[in-house]
């Protein structure tokens, strides 16, 4: 295992400052080789890099290491090129030669302010920060962390709260990013006063990969701020993919949080290469239970740019899920879930929201067509009727 020289132990501003952020920096610490460096550099360009010391400590020296492949950029970064079937389907889906798309589950397609989405009548999301501790390569909102212009994180705080006071049916609140506590803490509760003052938020909650990539920001001041007596509860969303990420010191804080009165939820991405096997996510799932959070959703992959090699088909994860069951405590299994493309909300995909109806198989990918009942049809904030929506779904078979 690679080794760092860590700071003090709470002191997660010096680590945030002390992070790997560029391809040398990885050579520099031997988590590539300088050939590899060349070979990633224009990756790096495209799709920015940061890795804390702390979660470089748990990269192992192998290609197959599930850290390595969530942190350190590679070639497979690049789009492929896709057979015909796929982009036929994807000209009559989404009207484009690929499925990916920038906004994959329309964050600007559905902003009503800036910073502000509004995609489900009673709750939204604002997105508090383009930072996060570590650029994940799996990222569904990474062409937003790379986009120059910033557009989705761009703007005052000011009307997007007036519009939240204008729509007091909207009760709860997700802060997110990139990692809203990337905040610091006087930040922090200045926005969770101006939250106190909208009447109608009855539920924070906050989607953070801090449990996993610096469990150091949750300091004793954060805890104590979490714990102020909100007149709002509080919820934490973790996003775990892997039990290596269990480490004791994330157990630990996950421990404090729950002690703290606050609610611990995890939401893990199914990925080729990282976590798409019955045991890793046993023993995932199994863990986070035991350490008070629960598992709530495995997302199957956004069409997100860049993010090709990681999918799975849907086949593959339901068959998990079949799997898993009566392995798991059942609080511990999660909901499987996809986010319809460009806004449509999520469907499950262990019930008769979906329902396949072609396939194909080639060489090199295995695809499907799914026909899915966005949530819009029951109590979403867009009004598209009743119609139902088509889904493209292939992988790589390599
Ligand atoms: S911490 Fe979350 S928002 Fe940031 S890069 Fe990772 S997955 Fe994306």
């Amino acid at each position: 295992m690679l080794k760092f020289e860590t700071n003090q132990p709470e002191d997660w501003k010096r680590e945030l400052l002390n992070s790997l952020t560029n391809v040398q920096d990885l050579a520099d610490h031997r988590l590539i080789s300088k050939d590899e460096a060349g070979r990633v550099e224009s990756i790096s360009q495209e799709f920015k890099i940061r890795i804390t010391p702390y979660y470089a400590q748990l990269i192992e020296n192998s290609p197959d290491c599930p850290i390595r492949k969530q942190a350190i950029p590679h070639l497979s970064e690049r789009d492929p090129f896709l057979p015909e079937w796929a982009t036929e389907w994807s000209r009559k889906i989404y009207n484009r030669p690929e499925p990916w798309h920038p906004d994959p589950i329309g964050d600007l397609q559905l902003q009503v302010a800036p910073r502000l989405t509004h995609r489900y009548g009673q709750r939204a999301i604002l997105h508090l920060s383009s930072m996060c501790a570590v650029y994940c390569r799996f990222c569904f909102r990474k062409s937003h962390l790379n986009d120059e212009n910033r557009t989705l994180y761009e703007g005052g705080l000011q009307p997007a709260f007036d519009y939240l006071r204008e729509h007091p049916e909207i009760s709860e609140l997700i802060l997110t990013g990139g990692d809203p506590l990337s905040l610091n803490d006087l930040m922090l509760e200045k926005i969770f006063h101006q939250i106190e003052a909208l009447p109608g938020i009855q539920m924070l909650r906050i989607h953070s990969r801090m449990a996993v990539t610096l469990p150091s920001r949750f300091t004793e001041n954060l805890i104590k701020i979490l714990n102020q007596g909100w007149r709002f509860n509080i919820t934490i969303v973790s996003h775990f993919n892997h039990p290596k990420e269990l480490t004791e010191i994330a157990r630990k804080k996950l421990r404090m949080l729950r002690r703290a009165g606050v609610t611990l939820l995890n939401q893990t991405v199914l990925m080729r290469g990282v976590n798409a096997s019955v045991t890793t996510l046993q023993l995932l799932f199994q863990t986070l239970y035991e350490n008070g959070c629960i598992p709530y959703y495995l997302h199957h992959p956004d069409w997100t740019p860049g993010t090709f090699h990681f999918r799975v088909s849907v086949q593959e994860g339901r068959n998990l899920i079949q799997n898993l069951r009566g392995l798991v405590s059942g609080p511990a299994l999660p909901e499987y879930v996809l986010d319809i493309p460009q806004g449509l909300g999520k469907a499950s995909l262990m019930s008769n929201d979906i329902e396949k109806i072609d396939g194909f198989k080639s060489n090199e990918f295995t695809g499907a067509i799914y026909e899915l009942t966005p949530p819009s049809t029951r109590n979403s904030n867009r009004n598209e009727g009743n119609k139902k929506a088509l889904y493209l779904d292939f992988a790589t078979t390599l």
